[in-house]
């Protein structure tokens, strides 16, 4: 079974087409700057890279686009846009509407709509590029995963705010989670690897946007992000958990609108609001240069994800495995170190050499054989989950 795995923002679409058998990756591209002038699509089979600029207003005049790649001479991985058996779109959020990935039918698109209140940046571009592609494909099935459902075994205590519980009633304000496929992925992975279904662990997704999920026998009882990805850890632009009056203030006494207040905090905080860069090999270089801000960057970003490596240790009442993954998990080292340092008295033992030897992207254990703790590395694949739930869900269709 080919199945084509679409990831929509709101003026980009990442796509990967996967054959099932052997769950090979055929081809992956992205299409960037939809609706914006110069907007192009870079297509990857194997080694070879391409890029074609080609004007596309909208997510429909990209689908076209990237199906007229795909089934190309030049660059085409299938003869004929039947040979995908079934679409998986990645969506940012299913509300308390759904608690797995779906079969999307009318109602799934209008509980979709409907969330957007949610995700009024990446779910309308979503819904939109869902439509349109059921549109383009009429007889292809489509699966919707979310990047959320992952984290509906939380517990109320969990997920709820202390806030008036009517706002949770209507608005349905509250703790959801996001990185869900992500979280799920390298989970499994650990499971795997333990060799036990009964396990506790903290599997840290840290990139652009970071989150710690705490998982224990292969189900979310807590997570750092929450009604939407700015809560939680300190993040490239993001930052995370903060006292909301500081939006107050803002609106205030800097005279910015609450659209703008909020526009810092998403866009403009985070590595970028400390130290002026959104990068993490940036923050490190210039720490390392000398820079207080990004040694400063550095240290609050470790701090906070400490605290909640230890709240969740806490919560699970030990703790077999912390798994990394995401650029930052997957590729950094220092950013390993800086949060593994001083946490022996958790029975972590950690093995900073294995960690500095450690060639980017790779498996790893990096615990010390005496150490009660396993700390692995495990490059992260969301695509993969969403190819593997759209099988799972139309295969028993
Ligand atoms: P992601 O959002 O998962 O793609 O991760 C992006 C983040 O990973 C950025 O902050 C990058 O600086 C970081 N990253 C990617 N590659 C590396 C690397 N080789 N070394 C350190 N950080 C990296």
């Amino acid at each position: 079974m080919k199945i084509l795995v679409i990831n929509a923002g709101s003026s980009s679409l990442k796509y990967q087409i996967i054959d099932m058998k052997g769950e090979k990756l055929l081809c992956k591209g992205i299409v960037e700057r939809i609706g914006f002038p110069g907007s192009m699509l870079e297509h990857k089979i194997r080694d070879e890279k391409y890029k074609i600029t080609q004007k596309m207003d909208n997510h429909t005049d990209a689908l076209n686009f990237m199906l007229n790649i795909l089934t190309s001479k030049e660059y085409g991985v299938i003869k004929d846009v039947n040979e995908i058996e079934a679409v998986g779109h990645r969506v940012l959020m299913s509300g308390e509407d759904f608690d797995s990935s779906v079969v999307i039918d009318d109602n799934v698109i209008k509980v979709c709509r409907k969330n957007s209140i949610y995700g009024p940046l990446h779910m309308p571009a979503q819904t939109d590029c869902i439509e349109a592609c059921g549109q383009i494909m009429p007889d292809i099935p489509m699966v919707a995963v979310f990047d959320n459902t992952f984290h509906s075994t939380m517990p109320p205590k969990a997920f709820m705010y202390a806030i008036p519980y009517e706002d949770y009633q209507n608005y349905k304000l509250r703790k959801y989670g996001f990185h869900g496929t992500s979280h799920k992925y390298v989970s499994q992975k650990a499971i795997k690897y333990l060799g036990k279904e009964n396990s506790r662990m903290i599997t840290c997704h840290l990139g652009n946007g970071s989150s710690l999920a705490a998982v224990v026998n292969g189900k979310c009882i807590d997570t750092s992000m929450g009604l939407t990805p700015l809560e939680g850890l300190i993040m490239g632009t993001r930052s995370g958990d903060i006292d909301p009056m500081v939006l107050d203030l803002l609106v205030k006494h800097k005279g910015m609108s609450l659209d703008e207040a909020l526009d810092s905090l998403n866009k403009k905080s985070g590595f970028l609001g400390i130290c002026g860069v959104n990068d993490f090999r940036d923050v490190v270089h210039l720490a390392e240069g000398g820079n207080k801000r990004a040694a400063l960057c550095l240290d609050m970003f470790q701090y906070r994800i400490k605290k909640y490596i230890g709240s969740y240790y806490a919560i699970m009442g030990g703790l077999d495995a912390i798994v990394f993954t995401g650029g930052i998990g997957e590729n950094s080292a220092i950013g390993r170190k800086v949060i593994m340092e001083g946490l022996e008295h958790l029975g972590i033992d950690f093995d900073f050499e294995a960690n500095n030897q450690l060639k980017k992207g790779k498996f790893a254990e990096l615990h010390k054989p005496s150490s009660k703790v396993k700390v692995l590395v495990i490059p992260t694949n969301e695509e993969l989950v969403i190819a593997r739930d759209t099988q799972e869900l139309v295969k028993n269709k």
